[in-house]
């Protein structure tokens, strides 16, 4: 399984080192045509102003084919990209996940914390550095992780979206759920490619017929 992370700037390392401790095959993803290389896509945080110019119209189209077709996972600045609807300011972004995101949100006093939220229904451990929020969570879009009222990690087909930073926690839970979807959907591709075999709902049902109920 082969996983890009983007290198464009921001905190690229620590999500390369993370995927490498799980046995992940890491990319370095500098040029758009590298996309074409990999199974799924790490963005991280940054600043995602500065994302949007050192991709400039090209790269971001390209990445916006990407993350419609692969497995993306955003932190922070890539859960920035990843929204269908980003403010303060406005500026564009990739639409892969029905989200309206507030840059900068929790103002200059806790504009850096640790906190503990809930992943699930189990404690997780959150690092936040000038992060985003989540000011809106539109239909399709799964709630994965929550910190006090706040949506902070979310889903919606295969882009994943975070604002805190998983990569700067020892626990692996999260990138182990990206690591999942990777697979999930490689599994998926190769059904596709063998139009002779049957979908993944047709044997669920051929099964539960089989099971009888
Ligand atoms: N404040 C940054 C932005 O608005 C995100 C910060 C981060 O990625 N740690 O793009």
């Amino acid at each position: 399984m082969k996983i890009g992370v983007l290198a464009l700037q921001g905190d690229f390392d620590a999500h390369r080192r993370r995927l490498e401790e799980l046995g992940a095959e890491v990319v370095l993803v500098k040029k758009p045509e590298q996309l074409d290389a990999i199974d799924g896509l790490i963005i991280p945080g940054g600043e995602s102003g500065t994302f949007l110019k050192l991709l400039g119209e090209e790269g971001f189209d390209k990445l916006r084919q990407f993350v419609h077709l692969k497995p993306t996972f955003g932190t922070c600045a890539g859960a920035i990209l990843l929204a269908s609807e980003v403010e303060n300011p406005q500026q564009k972004g990739l639409g892969a996940i029905n989200i309206r995101i507030r840059r900068n949100a929790y103002g200059r006093q806790i504009d850096s914390s640790i906190r503990e939220g809930r992943l699930g229904s189990s404690p997780l451990e959150m690092v936040f550095i000038r992060a985003p929020k989540i000011e809106h969570v539109g239909e399709g879009v799964e709630i994965l992780a929550t910190e006090g009222t706040d949506s902070v990690a979310v889903r919606q087909g295969r882009a994943m979206a975070a604002t805190f930073h998983p990569e700067l926690s020892d626990d692996t839970r999260v990138h182990k759920a990206f690591l999942d979807l990777v697979a999930d959907a490689l599994v998926e591709h190769r059904r596709g490619v063998f139009p002779g075999r049957p979908s993944l709902s047709e044997e669920l049902t051929r099964d539960r017929c089989r099971d009888g109920g």
